[in-house]
């Protein structure tokens, strides 16, 4: 039975009536298309209503309601998961974008965000006071999905992942009940949020520690095809004793001239001669084509990577977590990967390192507390054709499964799509049987089961 929208209307009358303000959008609103769109353009899903919550009480109802009715719900921050997990065809979607809110405590050094905030929010915020957090590398994603699947970023050598920087939560789990949870009160529930995916309720606030922070130096180092090789042969070594104030994305781009380079963007977040001693040896790994690296505050630094991922392109992404580069990792990169199958797509690689290494596998949810690379491959297009859609997605796909045989089983479960589920256990490798008891607690119904990091109870 189709259900039209008027009978739609009626049906979520009563919902409508309970939230603040005219925050309930159906398919047949004018605003409904503009606010259903997420970060990749490639997700169509249509949810039946999209709940734009401004306070807790917002979500408290419409977690009941929408239960009341059996209908599936799901839970979008700042939309930018790449398969398109925050909302759910013809389910109910609780949109945070509305709940940005930061407050930042100078003395404590701490700041309490709500649960739709993103990470540009967060450091603009903190800035002000000379304080920063990890986040990751773009301001548009949303420092609680960040959290929730663990958050890799240009600190993360210095500060750790972004959930280890999570200090307490306030959730509405599924039955509707506000939990705090901290040190203290759910710390279970804390451990779970920090890495264990959207499993576990609708994060309402989110308290995070910082540090004193504003000026890093960085930007990107670009490197001749042809010395790819033997470059990254050097930055394999180089990084193994890289110190905790230094971060190094590197990949494989376009320039706007049509060339493919070899990039190495580093991140210095100690004083500003100490980073100038830090990366001068990468400028001698190679003939630098290019060489952006520069003081910046951090917080320009994230708002000006927003530029190489704008909203509404096709995007399609792979990943894979390595030890390191070793002579196949890297012809797998090379030979698999070049030429990209567009000008806007690109491979980019994070380095784990330092800081988050050294948190114990078993102190948080998120497990793969070793030093490693995680290799995004991101297939990026204009919507074109369907013929556009399968080169793209097989050029990641291809890629993906030829540095499958070196990388770790499991993977960063943000970023695995719905056909890869079965990594999900693996990346949560010996931590995977506590995170179920949890969810067989906290939503024993399943009701956030469209979520990255998805656990069956
Ligand atoms: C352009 C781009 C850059 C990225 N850069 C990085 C990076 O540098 N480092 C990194 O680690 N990851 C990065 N990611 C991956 C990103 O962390 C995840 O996609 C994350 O889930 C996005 O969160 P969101 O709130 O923006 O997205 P949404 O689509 O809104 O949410 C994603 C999922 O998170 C859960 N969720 C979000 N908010 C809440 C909430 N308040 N309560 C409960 N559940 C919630 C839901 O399950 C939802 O399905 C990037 C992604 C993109 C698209």
């Amino acid at each position: 039975m189709t259900i039209t929208p008027s009978q739609n209307r009626t049906l979520f009358n009563e919902l409508a009536a309970v939230l603040r303000g005219d925050q309930l959008l159906l398919p047949d609103d004018a605003a409904y298309e503009q606010v259903r769109q997420l970060w990749n353009g490639r997700v169509k899903t249509r949810p039946a209503a999209i709940a734009r919550c401004l306070t807790v009480e917002d979500v408290i109802h419409t977690i009941r309601w929408t239960r009341s009715q059996g209908l599936p719900l799901s839970v979008r921050g700042a939309g930018h998961e790449i398969f398109g997990r925050s909302l759910f065809e013809n389910g109910v979607a609780i949109d945070l974008s509305q709940m940005r809110a930061v407050t930042i405590n100078p003395d404590t050094r701490t700041a309490k965000i709500q649960g739709g905030a993103t990470a540009g929010d967060l450091i603009e915020a903190a800035q002000q006071y000379g304080l920063a957090t990890a986040t990751g590398t773009i301001s548009s994603v949303g420092m609680t999905g960040l959290t929730l699947g663990g958050g890799y970023g240009s600190l993360i050598g210095a500060y750790g992942l972004v959930a280890d920087n999570l200090l307490s939560a306030q959730v509405v789990t599924a039955d509707g009940q506000l939990v705090r949870a901290n040190a203290e009160e759910h710390p279970d529930l804390l451990w779970g949020l920090r890495g264990g995916g959207g499993n576990f309720g609708v994060v309402v606030s989110l308290e995070f520690r910082l540090h004193p922070q504003t000026t890093v130096l960085s930007g990107m180092l670009l490197y001749p095809l042809e010395q790819a090789r033997a470059v990254l042969h050097r930055f394999n070594e180089f990084i193994a004793t890289a110190p905790d104030e230094l971060t190094i994305q590197s990949g494989f781009i376009q320039t706007p001239d049509g060339q493919t380079v070899l990039l190495l963007s580093p991140t210095y977040c100690g004083s500003l001669e100490a980073g100038e001693e830090a990366i001068a040896p990468l400028r001698t790994f190679g003939t630098v084509l290019v060489d952006q690296v520069q003081p910046v505050t951090y917080h320009a630094l994230i708002h000006g990577a927003d530029a190489f991922t704008p909203k509404g392109r096709h995007y399609y992404l792979q990943t894979q977590s390595l030890k390191g580069f070793q002579t196949e990792t890297i012809e797998a990169l090379i030979e698999q990967g070049l030429p990209l199958p567009s000008p806007f797509s690109m491979i980019n690689i994070h380095n784990f390192h330092g800081a988050a290494s050294r948190v114990g596998v078993s102190e948080t949810a998120f497990a793969l507390r070793q030093d490693h690379l995680m290799v995004e491959l991101i297939a990026a297009w204009e919507p074109q054709s369907k013929d556009e859609d399968r080169r793209h997605i097989q050029w990641a796909q291809n890629i993906s499964q030829a540095l499958a045989p070196f990388a770790f089983k499991g993977g960063y479960i943000s970023l695995l799509d719905e056909q890869e589920q079965e990594r999900v256990p693996l990346a949560f490798g010996s931590n995977y049987e506590r995170l179920l008891d949890l969810k067989r607690r906290y939503d024993p119904d399943d009701i956030f089961r469209s979520t990255v990091g998805h656990l069956t109870p």
